[in-house]
């Protein structure tokens, strides 16, 4: 059994932990429920640690001079400056952080699809493209790092992007500075890396060999800059049967002609979206125990992060990036 380690995920309070919302109420989602036993989560409510109440009266993005106000939807009361300074000097404090879990669409914790306006009051919304104030500065410094919103993970490909960055990162993070430890996680992660991006692959993989001969630190830190490259977007379709078909070729010679017809016609459902990667990764990975493929059981293209988060449930919500 594979071991993980527990991530550090700074979550929006609404979600699953407190009734702090404008209205007093909480957010519910099955995922931030079911993720409270694998990960440890650092909950924040910017809109109260400014110190605006529960309940209270809703806030707004409003644009005005070239800039984005975080406006009293009413009254027009500017919350601007104090939700600035929070934010700059709460992410500043925070110490090994592995990931954001924020609240969809909210002017404060919302990574994408806010709503902005052109005045309070009761006015239709100009666009609805922006980031939340606080999420802005999570983006802007934390770029790097396994950050999304309840909304989106309900999307499938987006929950198992973000649970594999998440693990993969965390996992890095706890290796000791030691040349073969890093030989070792590159090795095992080959074969997800390929699914991510091949040619980053092939630059972590000079990285790790090392010819330059630079310290061990320079060496780290060289490649923890090409992970994150490698997890800028999600795997692709195509990319993962690329993946699947290397692999196949490890017992390509021991499997009967029915094995690999049905295999073949399980890649072409996975290629035309009519069932999930894990039929076709459950299907190497059980060869792989059959035929004892040392080198494949190692690979976390099998399981990338723990078993019992795997859930096939799909919205089909989120623009997937890719
Ligand atoms: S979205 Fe953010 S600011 Fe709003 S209630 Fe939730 S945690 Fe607080």
């Amino acid at each position: 059994m594979t071991e993980f380690p527990r991530p550090r995920v700074v979550v929006s309070k609404c979600i699953e932990f407190d009734y702090c919302r404008y209205n007093g109420s909480i957010i519910s989602s099955q995922f931030v429920q079911k993720l409270k036993d694998y990960v440890d989560f650092i909950t924040v409510c910017p809109e109260v640690e400014i110190g605006l109440g529960i309940p209270r009266e809703a806030v707004r993005l409003v644009t005005r001079d070239d800039k984005i106000l975080l406006l009293n939807s009413m009254n027009g009361e500017d919350h601007t400056p104090e939700m600035n300074s929070f934010s700059s000097e709460y992410l500043s404090g925070l110490k090994n952080i592995n990931g954001f879990i924020l609240k969809s669409r909210s002017p404060s914790c919302g990574i994408k699809e806010v709503k902005l306006y052109g005045q309070t009051g009761k006015v239709p919304a100009i666009s609805s493209k922006s980031s939340g104030i606080f999420a802005k500065y999570v983006l802007d410094r934390f770029n790097y790092l396994a950050i999304e919103d309840e909304g989106r993970l309900t999307n499938l490909q987006i929950r198992q992007h973000f649970l594999t960055k998440l693990y993969t990162l965390t996992n890095f993070e706890m290796l000791e500075h030691k040349s073969g430890e890093l030989v070792t996680f590159h090795s095992q992660n080959k074969y997800l890396f390929m699914a991510y991006n091949q040619s980053k692959l092939k630059i972590a993989g000079k990285i790790v060999a090392n010819h330059q001969h630079n310290s061990i630190e320079e060496v780290f830190q060289e490649y923890r800059q090409a992970l994150y490259q490698i997890f800028q977007s999600t795997s692709r379709i195509g990319s993962n049967i690329n993946v699947l078909m290397h692999i196949l070729g490890y017992f390509s010679k021991h499997l009967s002609v029915n094995e690999k017809a049905h295999f073949l016609e399980q890649l072409e459902f996975y290629r035309s979206k009519r069932i999930p990667l894990i039929v076709l990764t459950s299907i190497l990975k059980s060869w792989s125990l059959r035929f004892d493929m040392a080198y494949l059981l190692q690979q976390t293209y099998f399981d990338p992060f723990p078993a019992e988060l795997m859930d096939t449930s799909n919205s089909g919500k989120g623009r997937v990036n890719i």
